[in-house]
Parts: C-alpha cells; structure tokens; sequence
C-alpha cells in the first residue's frame, strides 16, 4: 500500500471532509450531554505533568487539534539541570457545531529534571492552591455572577514507559496532588512496549497506585436509563486505565485518508489505533465525563480547599479572642495589685 508523509511536525488541522473522528468530539456527545455543554459552554483546564519529552505537547496538539505551542523552546539538558519547573498556561477557544468550550492547558515544563524531588511538585501543588484561593476570593466578592474558573480540572500524569512501572517521584507527587486534583494516569509513548509489556505495565502502575494508597480519577457509572452503546462504551474506558498513548506530530496518507501516526522501518503506528492505542478512549472520557470533572473539581477538591481555609481562619480567631481574653485579664490583674499595694502603703502610713 501507497503510504505519504502529509505533514511534517505539524498537528493535524480540522478538516471538513475527514470523518467524524477527526473532530475533537463535543458533537458526537450523548444527547443529554451535549444539551447542557451547548447551552452554556465550557471552561475546562487541564494541567500536563511529566519529564520532558515524554509527549505531552504532541499528545495535547492530537487531542484537541490545535497548535498550542507553536514556538515552544526545547531545553537543552545543561538548562535542564538548572531549570526549576516552569508553569505555563495557555487558552484556546474551541468551537465545534455549536458547542463552545475555552481551554486552558497549564503545562509544567522542568518537571522532573529537578534533582530535588519535592521542588518538582511543590511548586504545582502551590498553582493549583492559588486556583482555589482566586476562586474563593471571587466566590466572596461582588462579581460573583462572573467568576472565571481557572481551577484545574484534571491533571494528565505522563508516567514513561521505558521504567515499567511509577518511579518513586511519580508516587511522591501523585500523593501530594491526589487530594486536590482529578489525577488521570498516562503511559507515554506507548508504542516503545509490546502487548505483554503494556498489559504488565497496567497491572504493576495499578497494584503500585493500591499499595501507595494514592486516589486516581474514578471514571463514574453511567445512569441506568442511559443508553447501552454507551455504557458499554463507559465500561471500556474503566478497563484501559492508565490510558497507553500514542501520539505524533505527523499525518500520512493511506488509501487516500490522512491516518495521525509515527513510522517505522515495519509498518506505520496510528494515533488512533484501538488494538495499541488508548488515544481516542482518552479523548472520549474526557469529553463525556468533562462535566462529572468539574464537578468533582468543585464539590470535593475545591470544598476542602475551603473548608479547610474556614477552619484554619475559625482558629486564628479563637486564638486572637484567646490571647485578647489573656491580655484584658492581665490589665484587670496589674489593676488590682496596684489597688492592692496602695492600700498597704496606706495601713503601714497609719501604722506609723
Ligand atoms: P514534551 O516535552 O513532554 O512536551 O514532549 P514533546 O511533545 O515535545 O515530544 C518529544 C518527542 O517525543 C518528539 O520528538 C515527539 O515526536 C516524540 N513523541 C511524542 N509522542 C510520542 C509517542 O507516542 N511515541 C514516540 N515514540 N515518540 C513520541
């Protein structure tokens, strides 16, 4: 078969004559769904973790179809090594057949090449408290009608797939993180491990994610009169996790279809290969579960930001309240030891 290189280190743009699966997918929705995301759009951020080179900007240009980082500087490893981890935002408004969504990328450039372990993840842990404090700040404020959620919504944790399994930093920073974020675990270029290799791959970052205790994002049931195609749908996306990914910044031309992949001396691999490539689950479960993420962004993740804010100001007040109590009580006893000592004087000036 006739196969052509059609770009060269460029993302796929949307093009109109591709089928469907070439969208990013907000029309393909369940039609509850896309009923609410159509009537008031979407804010949705995602925050990409991991060393670098492990694909995260190829993977985020595949999944949403856009150009995020078109002039992005690649660190050499002598910056590598001084660098501390850098956070990096940036927005693109995407919309699809009516429906509307801004997305916002946070990515972390430097993760990882900190020797320091905790330097790489504390900083992260920081960006996504100032989240919560901005939010709470407008929460209380006037504009409360228009508040921009720049919280984040689901953190893509990049795990390399030459270790076979998480590396201690992966488990220190999934810990720090998991009870502040959805955290989404991701093999990284996948396509470097066989269907053996892949298969103990999941069950090892699986058993690893038990014994640590750590608390990934738990993919929600369908409601019992959704339709069956997509519970069974749902049910496939539980199975893959953590989702194996291909990505590339090159299309080819096969059989006259633009086909995303990376090629070898034996074959091509494709992006959206369901036999080797969890790609198009990944972008299903996070567009048909892109509401349920924000919510539990907002009802668990951001509640106990706040909550545990409300608590920590309640016991600052008591302990100014105490201290005042302390302080009046003391003024009241130098008082009396004053009164005290004059009548002394005064019964000993008689006594004379
Ligand atoms: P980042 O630093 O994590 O954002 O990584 P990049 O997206 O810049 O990718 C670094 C290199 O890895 C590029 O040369 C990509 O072509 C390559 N790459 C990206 N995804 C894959 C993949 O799934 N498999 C393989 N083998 N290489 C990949």
């Amino acid at each position: 078969m006739n196969i052509t290189p059609t770009t060269e280190n460029r993302p796929r743009q949307k093009d109109n004559n591709d089928d469907k699966s070439n969208f990013v997918g907000f029309a393909n929705l369940p039609s509850q769904i896309h009923r609410k995301i159509t009537k008031r759009g979407f804010e949705f951020t995602v925050m990409v973790v991991g060393e670098s080179g492990l694909g995260k900007a190829t993977l985020i240009n595949n999944l949403f179809l856009t150009d995020l980082y078109p002039e992005r500087h690649i660190p050499t490893a002598q910056e590598k090594l001084r660098q501390s981890v850098k956070i990096d935002a940036s927005t693109v408004e995407i919309e699809e057949r009516g429906v509307k969504v801004r997305l916002t990328i946070v990515d972390t450039l430097g993760y990882g090449d900190n020797l320091n372990g905790t330097e790489n993840y504390k900083s992260l842990s920081n960006y996504i408290d100032n989240q919560f404090e901005r939010y709470l700040k407008d929460e209380s404020g006037l504009n409360r009608r228009n508040i921009a959620d720049n919280r984040i919504h689901c953190l893509l944790y990049f795990i390399s797939s030459f270790t076979r399994g998480l590396k201690p930093l992966d488990i220190e920073c999934m810990k720090a993180l998991h009870h502040k974020v959805n955290i989404v675990p991701i093999i990284a270029k996948a396509d470097a491990l066989t269907t053996i290799e892949l298969i103990r791959m999941k069950q090892t970052i699986l058993q690893q994610i038990h014994d640590n205790h750590i608390e990934i994002y738990q993919i929600p049931d369908c409601d019992s009169d959704e339709d069956e195609e997509l519970k069974e749908k749902n049910l496939e996306l539980k199975k893959c996790i953590p989702f194996a990914i291909i990505s590339s910044e090159r299309t080819y031309e096969v059989g006259g279809k633009h086909i995303q992949g990376r090629m070898y001396p034996w074959g091509l691999v494709e992006v959206e290969n369901n036999n080797y490539s969890d790609f198009l689950k990944l972008r299903s479960m996070l567009i048909i579960h892109m509401q349920d993420l924000q919510e539990v962004t907002h009802e668990v993740y951001y509640e106990n930001y706040r909550s545990n804010k409300l608590q920590l100001k309640k016991f600052i007040d008591n302990d100014e309240k105490q201290k005042k109590l302390i302080q009046e009580k003391d003024i009241e006893l130098r008082r009396m030891q004053d009164i005290l000592a004059k009548m002394q004087e005064h019964l000993t000036e008689k006594q004379k």
